[in-house]
């Protein structure tokens, strides 16, 4: 069991095993890397190559990937998964964080979500390969997963959607596909709130049967900009922890801005004494280990 952070910030709060860099986050920006942490990439998720490029976005007959198009979970700006000049751009840019970091960290290395994309380039490309649009777009993904393996030369891990049944048809991701190329993968399920942990249990249950490397979880604890009344208690992230350790998967991340805020999760949830003590009955190694983990943290708090 291995925990890390997840910051925007490049900033390493203390009393984890490994620290991951939003270097480029879905809004564009992009942030030097650490050779210290790991570095985070959102592909296709890219408002600034959209805002420069808009006949890049990703379409559908649903209308485009672009933030308030409420017929998608998409909260930016999404680039054509096939989009040539995009992905020459993003592969080169991997190669170079790769180098100056100590590893990848892939998300939105896919498409935009069901029904994307069928643009012009789009179009032509699938006729020519004479698969089913499907195949074809679990084609295109695979590929590019592919190209992008070569130039990763340290740990690959690819990030994916919390939707174990329908990733193929809404992504074009195949998790077969995708384990061939990852060192890992990290599921992401971020929530405002964790009030109902057996729903989260139930989907780490389902990654641990599909997915063939090992899997982290992210958890959401406190977003840019949030307002603390709004994010995740301790006591949630504590109770989703534990359930999704006895489910099997091999690590947490925790997503914060910047590093005060990680602490301040830390010191709530050293601050939990008794549920910590209750969680001790909720399984074997794996939620021992985990809570292990945290009773390091009163050291350091
Ligand atoms: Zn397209």
């Amino acid at each position: 069991m291995k925990l890390g952070t997840y910051t925007f910030q490049p900033q390493k709060a203390q009393g984890f095993d490994f620290h991951v860099l939003r270097v480029k986050p879905e809004t564009g920006i992009r942030l030097q890397p650490a050779q210290d942490m790991y570095s985070n990439i959102a592909v296709f998720a890219d408002n600034v190559a959209a805002r420069n490029h808009p006949n890049w976005i990703s379409q559908s007959s649903l209308g485009p990937a672009k933030m308030g198009n409420n017929n998608y979970n998409i909260y930016w700006d999404v680039v054509c998964a096939t989009q040539p000049e995009h992905r020459a751009e993003q592969l080169n840019y991997i190669a170079d964080v790769d180098k100056r970091s100590q590893g990848t960290w892939l998300n939105s290395q896919y498409f935009a979500d069901h029904g994307h994309c069928i643009c012009a380039c789009c179009n032509e490309l699938w006729k020519k390969s004479g698969l089913s649009w499907l195949e074809w777009r679990r084609k295109e993904v695979t590929d590019y997963i592919a190209q992008i393996r070569e130039k990763v030369k340290k740990e690959l891990v690819l990030c994916i959607q919390p939707d174990p049944v329908s990733s193929y048809e809404r992504y074009g991701v195949d998790f077969d596909d995708l384990a061939k190329y990852a060192d890992a993968f990290n599921v992401v399920m971020f929530s405002k709130n964790y009030a109902t942990p057996w729903y989260w249990e139930m989907l780490a249950r389902g990654f641990k049967k599909l997915l063939k490397k090992p899997f982290y979880i992210s958890f959401y604890v406190f977003g840019p900009g949030d307002n603390p009344k709004d994010v995740p208690s301790a006591s949630e992230l504590l109770t989703v922890s534990v359930r999704c350790a006895r489910a099997g998967a091999d690590g947490f991340l925790y997503l914060t801005d910047n590093a005060s805020q990680i602490r301040d999760f830390q010191k709530a949830a050293v601050e939990k004494v008794e549920l910590r003590e209750r969680l001790r009955n909720y399984g074997g190694q794996p939620v021992q280990e985990f809570l292990d983990f945290v009773a390091n943290w009163e050291k350091i708090i």
